[in-house]
């Protein structure tokens, strides 16, 4: 069983992934929590470059974000410190590829339950969503990376960005300090594809308080064991 957890920074997934491992491995089940970008050694080079960027690119590539800005294109929405949006886009699809072959795979050949911090559908929210590539272009190299592999339920932890972006204040992840502008796409982006695909996504209302949340994530998990 392959369960995936979404949203903007700071909507609450890792202490909801932390829950559901409990109550999940309490069941008797083996549960494997994983994430991405980081859930391989390979990604964990590969996050590394992606939050702290790579010093020397990041100098030469300013020039050229200073004139996508003067062409009315905000260099946040076609690059991130030195990475260009679809190299970006690269980067993320490849630690996926290796995620999907290394962990998911495997511990769902077991018959284990994965339970994942971000997914595909980040992708297709941050990448096509935040940093305006296409949806179709980002899903087509992403089926492709994760050789199609779907989780069977998706949570989306979703909130007013305001009040998300509050909670990351003290975030050094350059990632994350990304403008409120491009935090509203990427929910506007998930909020989308849960609309188009309401047999896998389930919207969870991530403002209210933590027992509130999880209630409604058990009460879910509990439909789907069953199912
Ligand atoms: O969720 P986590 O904090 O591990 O994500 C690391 C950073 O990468 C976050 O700032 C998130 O916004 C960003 N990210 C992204 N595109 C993805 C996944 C994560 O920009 N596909
Ligand atoms: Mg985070």
């Amino acid at each position: 069983l392959f369960i995936s957890f979404e949203g903007v920074d700071g909507a609450g997934k890792t202490t909801q992934v932390e829950r559901l491992r409990q109550y999940a491995e309490s069941l008797g089940r083996s549960v494997t929590v994983t994430r991405e970008p980081g859930g391989t050694a390979l990604g964990r080079a590969i996050r590394q470059m992606l939050l702290h960027g790579v010093p020397e690119d990041a100098e030469s590539m300013r020039g050229a974000a200073t004139v996508e800005s003067a062409a009315g294109n905000a260099a946040e929405n076609t690059e991130n410190a030195g990475i260009a949006a679809r190299a970006e886009a690269l980067l993320f699809a490849a630690d996926r590829a290796q995620h999907v072959a290394q962990v998911i795979r495997p511990a769902l050949e077991r018959d284990g339950i994965v339970i994942t911090d971000r997914y595909l559908d980040s992708s297709l929210a941050y990448q096509a969503g935040g940093r305006e590539l296409t949806v179709e272009a980002v899903r087509r190299l992403n089926l492709w990376a994760s050789d199609a592999l779907l989780p069977a339920r998706t949570y989306l932890l979703d909130m007013d960005t305001d009040i998300s972006h509050r909670r990351l204040t003290h975030s050094e992840d350059r990632m994350e300090s990304a403008g409120a502008a491009f935090q509203h796409r990427t929910r506007q982006a998930f909020l989308e594809l849960a609309r188009k695909e309401p047999q896998r996504f389930k919207v969870i209302d991530a403002a209210r308080p933590v027992d509130v949340v999880w209630q409604e994530i058990k009460a879910d998990f509990d439909a789907v064991l069953a199912d």
